[in-house]
């Protein structure tokens, strides 16, 4: 595994390198009746839109073996049996060093499904330069009882006041309950700034207006208001990527959205595996075209911090 496997599997990523899918009949999801192959087929359809979302960056997934009613499991590290990945070392929080798994290419990628990957959640930050954050994510999470228009709302409010930074961002819907604000960042920021960043940012909106926004992770205090989770935002921290499905009922897709598309969208697990791919080929614009392209990023703000 590691270094010379992915080498090799970038040479030539035809079909040929693809690993074989075992159990294909193997029902993952009860509800809908979504077999590995169902799976599969999906990461297969979807791959070119992925893979510039996940390759290059450490990578952790989870696996569901048998299903996501049975118990998952989150992944970052390299494990027996993955031949067509590459890996990066890297200091864990401990402070040893550890094998993190990262996807190059389409048999990466189809490797890590036939090994009963469903869920896809890069690093803010490539392989190559894992303390330079590229992307600022905030995550929206809705407490009980919260409305989809207030999340809405959220995401249109977040949007403006980066705008009043002169931050660019895009909006992507989880798969979940919430929507995701992305800020890229180029050149990238190093960790520290980037988290004061989003603290500061998430802990601001929460002053200003505490019947809507909180900034602290505890769940109980989450009723009725919508929890800005900044802590995406760190050197190991992930969250889901653009494509990927998710291991909950139905097989929602975490999916890139126009802001223009904001209004008329109802709820975060709108779209699965079983329209997305049509949707895509549908669309005329990837909505999230011009995020390699801009360049902005945390110097103005840390001057006025
Ligand atoms: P939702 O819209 O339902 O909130 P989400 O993807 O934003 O969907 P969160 O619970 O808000 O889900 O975010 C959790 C994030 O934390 C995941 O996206 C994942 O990248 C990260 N994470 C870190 N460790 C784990 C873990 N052990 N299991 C699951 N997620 C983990
Ligand atoms: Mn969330
Ligand atoms: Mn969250």
């Amino acid at each position: 595994a590691g270094k010379t496997a992915a080498k090799a599997g970038k040479k030539g990523a035809t079909t040929a390198d693809l690993p074989k899918l075992s159990s294909p009949t193997k029902i993952l999801f009860p509800d809908s009746r979504i077999t590995k192959q169902d799976v599969w087929d999906y990461y297969l359809a979807v791959a070119d839109h992925l893979l510039p979302e996940i390759a290059g960056r450490p990578l952790s997934i989870i696996r569901c073996p048998a299903g996501i009613e049975r118990p998952c499991f989150f992944q970052k590290h390299l494990t027996a049996g993955l031949e067509r990945v590459d890996t990066v070392k890297l200091k864990e929080e401990s402070g040893a060093n550890a094998d993190y798994l990262v996807v190059e290419d389409l048999p990466g990628l189809m490797e890590l499904v036939q090994f009963n990957a469903l869920e896809f959640h890069p690093w803010g930050s490539h392989a190559q330069e894992p303390d330079r954050a590229d992307r600022v994510v905030f995550d929206l999470d809705p407490g009980e009882g919260v409305p989809f228009s207030e999340i809405r709302k959220a995401a249109t409010d977040i949007r403006k006041l980066l705008e009043q930074l002169e931050l660019e961002s895009f909006l992507r819907v989880s798969g979940g309950k919430g929507l995701h604000v992305v800020v890229p960042l180029n050149p990238g920021c190093d960790w520290d700034l980037t988290k004061r960043f989003a603290h500061g940012f998430a802990d601001a909106l929460a002053r200003s207006e505490p019947d809507r926004f909180l900034s602290t992770a505890a769940k109980s205090k989450r009723n009725k208001r919508i929890f800005v989770d900044y802590l995406r935002n760190g050197r190991g921290a992930t969250a889901v990527a653009s494509y990927s499905m998710r291991g909950r009922a139905g097989a929602p897709v975490a999916l890139p959205l126009a802001w223009s598309e904001l209004s008329k969208l109802d709820k975060a697990n709108a779209f699965s595996i079983k329209d997305v791919p049509a949707r895509l080929k549908r669309r005329r614009k990837d909505p999230w075209e011009d995020i390699g392209r801009i360049k902005q990023n945390l110097a103005r703000w840390a001057h006025n911090e």
